[in-house]
This record gives C-alpha cells, structure tokens and sequence, in this order.
C-alpha cells in the first residue's frame, strides 16, 4: 500500500508497536544500519495493550499500530506474525502466539504443534511464517501496509536455541537446519519479518 499524504519523517525515529523481546530485537537489528533510530513500547507509559480482535494478520497489524498511535500520539510501526501450517489447515495462525492457550508460552505452544504434528509424515509437514507490517500516523491513520512470508517445514523436534517462539521447530529447506540454528543475520535476510521490512522501507523512502 502506497503511504498517503500524511507522510512519516523516518529521520524522527520509529516507535516500535510491540513488546515481544524477540521482534524488537529483530526489527532494531534491520532498522539502526538504515539510519533508522527505534523506539520502544517501554518509553511511552502511556502505551496501552491493544486487544488482536482481527481475523487476518493485516487487520490485527492495523489495529496495533493505529491504537498505539492514538494513544501514544505519534507514529507507530506495527506488526502482526504467524506460524500457517499446511496440514493443519492454516494453524495456528494470527493465534500463533496463543496457540496452547491464552497464557502460553513458546515451549507450550511448540509442544502442542508437535503433538498435532506427530502422525504426519515429513512430506506433508510444510508451512510458512507470515508477517504483517502497518505503519499508523500520530492521528492513527495508517499510512503504509507491507508483508512478507518464509516458507519451510515443521521438524520433528526442536534444534537449535537462537531466534525465538516455533524458531527451534521450523526448518528452512534451503540451509537444511531450524531457524534456532541459523544467526540472527541470515534470518533477518530470509524471514517473513525481514522481507517485510524492507519492503516497508523502501516505500516510504520512494515516496518522501
Ligand atoms: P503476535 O504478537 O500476535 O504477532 O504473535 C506472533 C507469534 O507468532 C509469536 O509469539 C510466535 O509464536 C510466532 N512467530 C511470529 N514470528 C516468528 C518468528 O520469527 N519466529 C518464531 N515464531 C514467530
């Protein structure tokens, strides 16, 4: 989506929409060498917890950062991800996060797909991490969208101890190991989080 008339001034600095120690960790990793200065959820006290009600990634990556942007009063950078898994018919998906309940954690929620996993053969085990990007204005207008994917497979135990939720779990075909074993820069080149980024960037630069 082309950003509107509300411009962003990048050279300002970008709030970060989110709490997740592992997205900050790899949205900064991308923007700071752009010149890009971060900012997170942790300056702002008066950021509020903006409820994922959506359906999609999209809707919920809008909600985050148009709320956000309100209640905060300047633009927000937002995401919404998830793990699609084929054979089980696109799940998790933007529950991703909440997948063994609304208070699990990553072991829980890594547990759970291995155990909806176990009777299915390596064949059928592919799946993609999806990610959704929303860039809200002070007024909470958002004013460019952009999204990425990775695609791979659902190993048959966790490897590795790098990235961070279903990470140790999923298996990119081309380097033959689990996001949990590659460094967090190659990741950045080939992930759903990354891709997405850039295509975020380079909108906004084109159209300043
Ligand atoms: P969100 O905060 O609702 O967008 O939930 C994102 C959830 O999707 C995370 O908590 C993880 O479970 C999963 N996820 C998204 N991106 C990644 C990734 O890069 N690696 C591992 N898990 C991810």
């Amino acid at each position: 989506m082309m950003p509107s008339s509300a411009s962003i001034d990048l050279s300002r600095g970008l709030v970060l929409g989110t709490r997740n120690a592992g997205k900050l960790r790899e949205l900064a990793a991308l923007l700071t060498p752009l010149g890009i200065r971060c900012e997170s959820l942790d300056s702002y006290p008066a950021a509020v917890e903006v409820e994922e009600t959506g359906t999609t990634f999209a809707e919920n990556a809008a909600l985050k950062a148009s709320q956000q942007a309100i209640a905060l009063g300047t633009p927000v950078l937002a995401e919404d991800s998830g793990l699609v898994v084929d054979a089980l018919g696109g799940r998790p998906g933007v529950y991703s996060a909440r997948f063994a309940g609304p208070e699990s954690d990553d072991q829980a929620n890594n547990r759970l797909l291995l155990q909806e996993l176990a009777d299915v053969p390596d064949a059928k085990r592919a799946a993609h991490y999806a990610c959704h990007m929303a860039l809200a204005a002070a007024d909470g207008t958002v004013v460019a969208t952009a999204s990425g994917e990775c695609h791979g497979r659902i190993a048959r135990e966790a490897s590795g101890s790098g990235g961070f939720g279903y990470d140790p779990l999923f298996l990119v075909l081309e380097y033959h190991r689990s996001f949990g074993e590659i460094s967090g820069e190659v990741k950045s080149m080939i992930s759903h989080r990354g891709r997405a980024l850039r295509a975020m960037v380079a909108t906004l630069r084109q159209h300043r």
